[in-house]
């Protein structure tokens, strides 16, 4: 069962307009009401921020005494489990700071290939730390979200909609204990609670116009999609691989400590048909690291903080996670079965990212899905 005992992902629902949002787990096709089954107020305030703020032990009891009521006492559960199709699901965090990194290095070569043809398509600085941007936490939004197309410049005195708007799926990993300024983080696992899917629109032609010399700005900043759920680290305990070989060995306090790398495998489909299947085990750079290297010059983290991956892209044919990977930059067009063909998005077109991971005894542990529709320019 994907949404079982070892899976148990949070989120944060209503039952009818109006209502203040509560924090539930998702339990195969329903919610569990926190506030109602714990007893507990801190699952009534409208987003998971709270009760992260609590740490890492307050996660694991938790995560205890929910399993332990679900398997053992169903009847007292019964009441507060509530069907899937009877809530409206929000954004289940609110979301402090959003940080986005760039740790494929299939990605980021085959980036570098196409922006900067005449140069080696990895900077100097690649592999001894995971390049990141701060971006606009305020643009974070909940699967299902609508996305209207940008407008923005495209190039010298061009402005108007985007004609290259395209996605990004990465995984998104949540913040829930804060530091203190000019502090560095401690342990991965004693400050991120969990994992979310993530989305982040990209277009291409104000990108490609803006980002020298500081870096990506309004092709990043006007929507980043992230799933419903998020998948508390615990789930993924079956899921940790060491970590892809690095070359330089990096500095210390970049070094792995634990295997942080997750065998977690995306798929993305555009209007319904499968385009590519991600695999987020192949990256570089891993979770740990990216925290690490992101404090590691005092900045403070702040429960609610979102730091994503960057573009998960595998080697092979199929297994990239953007279209302007998989159509060469629009050289190489996607056939869809209905006939037409995509270089990047158009009005009207649904993606979804969908993700899984394995679980314990062979089961599977999904991370729910991330999907968005695109809708004309305004
Ligand atoms: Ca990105």
């Amino acid at each position: 069962m994907t949404w079982g005992l070892d899976n148990l992902p949070y989120g944060v629902f209503s039952r009818h307009e109006g209502e203040t949002p509560r924090v539930g787990v998702r339990y195969g096709e329903h919610v569990m009401d926190l506030a109602g089954a714990l007893h507990d107020e801190v699952f009534a305030t409208g987003s998971l921020n709270a009760f992260m703020a609590r740490g890492a032990s307050a996660w694991r009891d938790t995560r205890a005494v929910i399993r332990n009521k679900l398997s053992t006492d169903p009847a007292a559960v019964a009441p507060h489990l509530i069907p899937l199709e009877h809530i409206t699901l929000h954004l289940p965090i609110e979301v402090a700071d959003y940080v986005d990194f760039y740790c494929s290095i299939e990605h980021a070569s085959n980036l570098g290939k196409m922006f900067r043809p005449d140069e080696e398509p990895l900077k100097p600085n690649w592999r001894h730390l995971p390049v990141g941007y701060h971006g606009r936490a305020g643009t974070v939004v909940v699967s299902g979200t609508p996305i209207v197309r940008p407008s923005g410049q495209r190039g010298a005195g061009v402005f108007g909609p985007s004609a290259r708007l395209d996605i990004e799926a990465e995984l998104g990993f949540v913040v829930g204990t804060p530091t203190a300024l000019g502090t560095r983080a401690g342990r991965f696992e004693d400050h991120v609670f969990g994992v979310t899917l993530v989305n982040d629109w990209s277009a291409r032609d104000i990108q490609a116009w803006e980002y020298v010399p500081l870096g990506p700005f309004l092709g990043k900043s006007f929507a980043t999609s992230i799933s419903p759920w998020i998948t508390p680290l615990a789930a993924l305990s079956e899921a940790r691989v060491p970590g892809r070989e690095q070359v330089p060995e990096p500095l210390d306090y970049l070094r792995r400590r634990e295997p942080w790398g997750l065998e977690v495998t995306l798929e993305v489909t555009l209007n319904g048909e499968v385009i590519s299947r991600p695999p987020y085990r192949d990256m570089y750079w891993t979770p740990d690291q990216m925290l690490a290297h992101m404090t590691v010059n005092g900045a403070s983290l702040r429960t609610g903080d979102l730091y994503a991956s960057g573009t998960v892209s595998g080697a092979e044919p199929g297994r990239c996670g953007s279209l302007i990977e998989l159509t060469w930059n629009g050289a190489e067009p996607l056939k869809l079965p209905d006939g037409s063909a995509r270089t990047f998005l158009e009005d009207g077109d649904t993606v979804t990212i969908t993700a899984s991971a394995p679980g314990p005894g062979g089961t599977v542990i999904s991370l729910g899905e991330v999907s968005g529709t695109v809708v004309p320019a305004r």
